[in-house]
Formats: C-alpha cells, structure tokens, sequence
C-alpha cells in the first residue's frame, strides 16, 4: 500500500528501511559481495537465506553470520540449474508463504569472470558467463516472483555492473550478460510493476572480493584503477549494503527499473 498521509509514522527512516518480518535470498552469497548484503540485510532486519553452488562454503557462512547474531540459513542450488532452483526454493516454502519459497526480497548476485580476447574465446566460456552471470536471474527470479505476485509485493535487485555500461579487452562474455542482465532489470520493472514487485540493479565499481583477486595482484591494475576513480581506491563489498538495504526496503517503494551504479565516481569520470 502506498503511504498515505495517515500513515506518517512508517515514514520516519527506521521504520521506512526496516527489513523486519521479510524474507530474502541472495544467489552467491558464500562469499564476496553476496555474503556482505546477507549480513547488511540481516542487521536490517530481513531474514536471509544465503545460496551457493559450493555446499562447505555456504556452510561456513551460514555459521559466521549466526554467530554475528543473524536469522540466516542456507539453500544449495546451482543458478543455472532449474531442476536444482527449484528443489531448493521448495525446501524453503512453508505455511502460507509455500509459493516461491516465500522470498520478498530477491538478490541476483552470483556471477563468474572467464577472462578471453574475443578472438580466441571458447563457445563454453562464452555460454558460461552467459548463464551464470544473465540466465540464472531469468532462472531464479522466475521461480520466486509467483509468490511475490500472490502476495502483491516484492523487491528484486539484480548485481550489475559497470559492465552493464562499458566494456574493455577480453571481458565480452561479461559485458554481453551484464549489459543483458541491465536490460532485464528494466524488463521485469515493466512487467511486474503494476503487481506492486519493483525491480532495480545495483552496479558495483572495482570492489576488492575473490573474484578481482587477478587485478588487485597485479600492481599496474591496482593503480590503474586508483587512478581512474575519482574517489582514488577500490571499493569495499560493505559499501553496496547502503544501495541494497535502500531499494529491498519500503524506503524504494516507488522506485523501479533502475541502476544504481556504486562506484567511486568511475562511470562519471572521462
Ligand atoms: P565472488 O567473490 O566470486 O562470489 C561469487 C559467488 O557466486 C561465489 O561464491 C561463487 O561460487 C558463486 N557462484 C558462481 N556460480 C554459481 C552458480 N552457478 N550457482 C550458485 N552460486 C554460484 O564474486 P563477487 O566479486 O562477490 O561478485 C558478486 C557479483 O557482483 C557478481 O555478479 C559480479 O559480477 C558482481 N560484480 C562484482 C564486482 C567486483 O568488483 N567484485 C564489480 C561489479 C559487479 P564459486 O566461487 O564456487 O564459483
């Protein structure tokens, strides 16, 4: 329901970005930036089901967040498996809430690199970084937003990128499925707006995790990057939670099909 001028008191911030009493997933998020918003989520309030494909990593963050004090479990399917998506989003159905797992709050995140000039790179590498990185958010949203849809509400984030905007040498497959996975955010904001489900995408700049470990190594793209970006360093996966918190919440509520690039100020600088 949209606010209304009676209902000021759920407009002072922390009842407006409260997650309390929702329900999220977040593909990937063993590690790295998913493993990051399952903690700022869950210190919002949210319950988190954190995914992965890799059953002992997953475990081991499930532990640490419960230590941390968190309401999190783990769901192992891999996101570009329907078969598996589904059996995992079915194990976490329960009571009312059987449909889509009863996620109100989705986040796309898992994504790989496989790094190629265009001219040598393999139809599997190619088709890799597509599934991962664009196919399983068409995979998995679908298997969640029905119960949204049921429930007339629900907040989607896909992980961007910038990516999503600009390319360079050897990253084709992932710009291909960044800048797809930008597109579908849009698409699903179209589709699923009117349902009161909003659909937006968070594009991190150069954030240190697992995945940039081959650039931060390497001394000339470190510096490179400092230099580029006007806030001159890489960025911290805690430094999405703000973004992600921000549009999971009834804060975003009239937010929808949007990007919001989280980088430093790269993507503003020539
Ligand atoms: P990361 O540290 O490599 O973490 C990604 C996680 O996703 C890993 O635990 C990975 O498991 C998991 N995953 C991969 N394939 C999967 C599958 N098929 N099913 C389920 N889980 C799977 O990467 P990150 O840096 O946190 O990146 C997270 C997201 O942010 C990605 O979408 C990435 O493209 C995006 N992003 C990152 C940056 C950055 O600077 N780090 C910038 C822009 C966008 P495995 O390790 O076993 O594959």
């Amino acid at each position: 329901m949209p606010f209304s001028e009676g209902a000021f008191e759920s407009t002072m911030p922390a009842a407006l970005f409260s997650l309390r009493g929702r329900r999220a997933l977040i593909t990937g998020a063993g590690q790295g930036i998913g493993l990051m918003l399952a903690r700022g989520l869950g210190m919002a309030g949210a319950e988190v089901v954190l995914n992965d494909k890799e059953p002992a990593r997953l475990d081991q963050a499930v532990a640490m967040l419960r230590r941390e004090g968190l309401a999190v479990e783990g769901c192992v399917f891999d996101v570009t498996d329907e078969k598996t998506i589904a059996i995992g989003l079915a194990s976490l159905g329960r009571g009312e809430f059987e449909v889509g797992g009863g996620i109100d709050i989705l986040i796309n995140n898992a994504g790989i690199h496989q790094r190629a000039p265009l001219e040598l790179m393999s139809t599997a590498a190619w088709q890799a970084v597509l599934d991962v990185n664009l196919t399983s958010a068409f995979l998995v949203t679908r298997g969640v937003v029905a119960g949204m849809l049921q429930r007339g509400s629900g907040k989607i984030i896909n992980i961007c990128s910038l990516n999503s905007e600009i390319s360079r040498p050897t990253i084709a497959n992932y710009a291909a499925a960044k800048g797809g996975l930008k597109m579908l955010t849009r698409a699903m904001a179209v589709e699923w707006g009117g349902r009161n489900v909003q659909t937006n995408g968070i594009a991190p700049g150069y954030m240190r995790t697992e995945m940039t470990d081959v650039l931060t190594v390497d001394p000339v793209w470190e510096r490179l990057i400092c230099a580029r970006t006007p806030a001159g360093r890489w960025g911290e996966p805690r430094e999405l939670i703000g973004a992600a918190v921000f549009l999971a919440s009834r804060g975003a509520d009239f937010v929808n099909g949007q990007i919001i690039t989280v980088d430093g100020g790269l993507l503003a600088a020539l």
